[in-house]
């Protein structure tokens, strides 16, 4: 079967190896087949395409493992009058009512296809999103899939099942997830087979134990992970202390759900015991730098659970969405928390944006350009003022490139951004739908 060869200056195949000059890798059928030096594979499957990446150096897509693609909505909305006082005002006093509520099927529609094409163009071809909009119940998830499916990734959408507006619309949530789950396996909603479904609820304190259980039982019965926010700041754990008689992590496993199947996000205020549990029942964690500095949640212990070997990812949470832009922040954040400008290296930031967060939302040979693994990738500009050499080239990539230099995006075979534009997408025709989507939420 023919296929297409990508060659580029540098490849790095997976992050943790050493990157090589002069490189290309084989796809064929949405995976790679082969890699090699370039003139090899050219002389050895010469009826294939060629896309020569000269100029650029060809890496794995990034794995965004925790969006709100209606998060761009909020983007600039006036906040409200009084400062927010901590975490529980801001959802309180701000997230509920101004956004998430008033979320309906058109405004999310927008928001998806505006985000997807902003990922995708920042070299993202993989990522997993919570949908909260309880007035968007039922079918919110559905409208949002028609428009991620549109652009091409792989993606993994959820429903972010809560009690919080009553037991009748946290039961609307979980129904919402299992008919999608479904749904997508069978092919009536998600599009081309890349789009999946995940069981999602808020936190412990919007969600009672049987709502939690049920969520649990439910993600088990379709073999699919269990999301929630976890300690986001500080107000979760000390509500669980209060209610529970214990933190949120002890909670959870108390109640028997901790487990490789539970996908926790945020992790930011953890106590000892806690991170202990996260490391003992494998539950995989996803990590947002920038947006934990936005809520002023503090900095999770992220070079810990690494050291105990905990499976985690790197997301955007919907406020930056450029993943490079995310690594630097972890880059950056993790040194200086600890006062160590060794503490984490270029290719542990590029390792959790690739593979790690294609593990911690258990996407099967996704994260690494090797025979097998899906062929989604990107080409990245190396036009620096410096020399772009082994020894600096991650370096190079996760400090001084950003979402504007990505040259062209494939997922599973198929081009999906060229010369830095989305394929198929009016980019000025997606900017205004959005916009007036935005002022209608914001009135
Ligand atoms: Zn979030």
């Amino acid at each position: 079967m023919a296929g297409t060869i990508v060659s580029a200056d540098w490849v790095v195949a997976a992050a943790q190896q050493e990157p090589r000059w002069g490189w290309a890798v084989r796809v064929v059928d949405g995976l790679i087949d082969d890699s090699g030096p370039t003139d090899e594979l050219r002389a050895r499957y010469g009826g294939d395409e060629f896309c020569d990446g000269a100029g650029c150096v060809l890496l794995p897509g990034f794995v965004n493992a925790h969006v709100h693609l209606y998060g761009v909505l909020a983007h600039g909305v006036p906040a409200p009058a009084a400062p927010v006082a901590d975490f529980w005002g801001f959802l309180d006093d701000y997230w509920w009512p101004l956004v998430e509520n008033a979320l309906d099927s058109e405004m999310i529609s927008a928001a998806a296809a505006w985000v997807t094409a902003e990922l995708a163009v920042g070299g993202t071809t993989s990522f997993f999103d919570i949908l909260e909009a309880p007035n968007a119940l039922p079918d919110g998830l559905f409208a949002q899939a028609d428009a991620v499916a549109g652009r091409g990734l792989r993606a993994v959408l959820s429903f972010e099942a809560t009690e919080r507006m009553g037991a009748a619309s946290g039961q609307a949530g979980l129904d919402e997830n299992v008919r999608f789950v479904e749904a997508c396996r069978d092919g009536s909603a998600g599009g081309g087979g890349r789009v999946s479904g995940a069981m999602c609820i808020h936190t412990t304190f919007t969600c009672s134990e049987p709502f939690i259980r049920q969520a649990f039982d439910l993600a088990a019965d379709l073999d699919v992970f269990c999301h929630a926010h976890v300690n986001e700041g500080v107000h979760e754990g000390h509500w669980c202390e209060e209610h529970h008689g214990m933190r949120t992590l002890e909670f959870y496993d108390r109640i028997g759900v901790a487990s490789p199947r539970f996908q926790a996000s945020q992790c930011v205020q953890l106590s000892p015991r806690e991170i202990d549990i996260i490391a003992e029942s494998g539950i995989r964690v996803s990590h947002m730098p920038l947006s934990n500095c936005e809520v002023g949640g503090g900095i999770a212990p992220v070079l810990e659970l690494l050291e105990r070997g905990v499976t985690v990812g790197l997301g955007s949470d919907g406020y930056l969405n450029d993943m490079f832009a995310v690594m630097r922040g972890a880059f950056l954040l993790h040194r200086a928390a600890s006062l160590d400008p060794g503490a984490i290296s270029a290719a542990s930031v590029l390792h959790l944006a690739t593979e790690g967060s294609a593990r911690a939302l258990g996407l099967e040979r996704v994260g690494r350009l090797e025979p097998g693994w899906h062929a989604d990738l990107q080409l990245v500009e190396l036009d620096l003022p410096t020399p772009v050499e082994a020894h600096n080239l991650l370096d190079q990539l996760v400090l001084w490139r950003s979402a504007q230099h990505v040259r062209k995006v494939m997922v599973g075979g198929d081009w999906i951004v060229d010369g830095g534009e989305v394929i198929g997408a009016d980019i000025d025709e997606l900017r205004a739908h959005t916009r007036e989507q935005a002022a209608r939420l914001w009135s």
